[in-house]
């Protein structure tokens, strides 16, 4: 028997869908938005597998506005 539930997503904030195996004890968290995977096993609690695709990618454009307002203030300073 499988049970879905819809989530949020918690790598993008959109609809995402969780889905209860019980067959093979497996909790399988995914959003078709961002490509977001996460299975682990509901006996364990143990992650088999996790994909996050956005993490990156927040991570670099993060940096990246850091070094723009850095060059900008001195750039008003100059
Ligand atoms: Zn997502």
């Amino acid at each position: 028997m499988q049970v879905v539930q819809k989530i949020r997503c918690p790598n993008c904030g959109s609809e995402g869908e969780r889905h209860y195996i019980a067959q093979s004890n497996i909790i399988r968290t995914q959003c078709p938005t961002c490509d977001y995977l996460l299975v682990t096993c509901s006996d364990t609690s143990k992650v088999i597998e996790s994909y996050a695709p956005g993490i990156d990618s927040c991570r670099l454009n993060l940096r990246s506005s850091t070094k723009l307002s850095a060059s900008s203030v001195s750039l008003q300073s100059a």
